[in-house]
């Protein structure tokens, strides 16, 4: 299953293993009101990456994707349990899950539709209250998912009490913390991550492709243009003053701070090419 790693790092004495649990077929540029990413350089697919933390005591899964639900082009569905089995990540192991937003991308995988049973029994699964209606999703929340909206694994979970809005979130691994950095979705949060003095932010969907970070302007057409202008600002000054890495949910690769102007501004960041 090594073909679901896409990345394998250690942070102190945290190990984070970057998994493609899914791939979004999509005609990207129509998701963005106009500008530079309408046209033939505009990607059609675009990875689907959840994080897996070991340490000490430590098993924690951010965001949860089915592959079966979003399978990747090429390769032979697998359920979630089993690609994170197949990368050394046993789903009984995880304590927490935390789910970034209220995307169907970012937390279908918390169920087993063929059991009918919770794929991790034995954690905590966290979301935001801000992406929490009435015992379900807000339609805000659902927006963005059009057809493919289904709450019903966060319904679920919610039923058997696995399920921890912010009234009742339980304390989490002091290596980790939740930043609301709302845009994408009122409740969307990002997770730092820091080790023995080194810091690792995984933004979620605080930018979905690298012209969003060269172009920090640049908005999808569901998000609050506002918000998330403002939340990227934020969080881009903590990367900078942390000499953070990064990662988002649907590139691939391991960003640095460096990659920013060393000016400090977050107006003009250096070209990713
Ligand atoms: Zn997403």
């Amino acid at each position: 299953m090594s073909h679901t790693i896409a990345q394998r790092f250690t942070l102190g004495d945290l190990t984070i293993t970057a998994l493609i649990l899914g791939e979004i077929c999509d005609t990207v540029a129509d998701r963005f009101e106009s500008g530079p990413l309408t046209g033939a350089g505009a990607p059609s697919r675009l990875p689907v990456i959840c994080l897996h933390v070991a340490g000490p005591g430590l098993s924690v899964l951010i965001d949860a994707c089915d592959p079966r639900q979003y399978p990747v082009t090429g390769t032979e569905p697998v359920g979630i349990c089993t690609a994170l089995r197949g990368a050394g990540c046993p789903p009984e192991g995880v304590t927490h899950v935390i789910l970034t937003h209220g995307h169907h991308d970012h937390f279908c995988g918390v169920w087993d539709t063929d059991t009918d049973q919770a794929n991790f029994p034995n954690a905590r699964h966290i979301l935001s209250a801000r992406d929490w209606g009435d015992a379900t999703l807000t339609a805000a929340a659902q927006h963005a998912d059009g057809p493919a909206a289904d709450p019903r694994p966060l319904e679920q979970l919610l039923g058997l009490g696995l399920l921890d809005l912010d009234t009742c979130t339980p304390a989490l691994p002091p290596a980790l913390t939740l930043i609301d950095a709302p845009g994408e979705t009122d409740g969307h949060r990002v997770v730092r991550l820091c080790s023995q003095g080194q810091v690792f932010f995984f933004l979620a969907d605080l930018f979905h492709l690298p012209a969003e970070i060269e172009m920090p302007d640049l908005c999808p057409v569901w998000a609050d243009a506002a918000a998330l202008n403002t939340s990227r600002r934020l969080l881009l000054d903590a990367i900078l003053k942390s000499d953070a890495r990064f990662m988002c949910s649907h590139m691939s690769e391991v960003f640095t701070a460096e990659m920013f102007s060393s000016s400090r501004s977050l107006v003009a960041p250096r070209s990713l090419k």
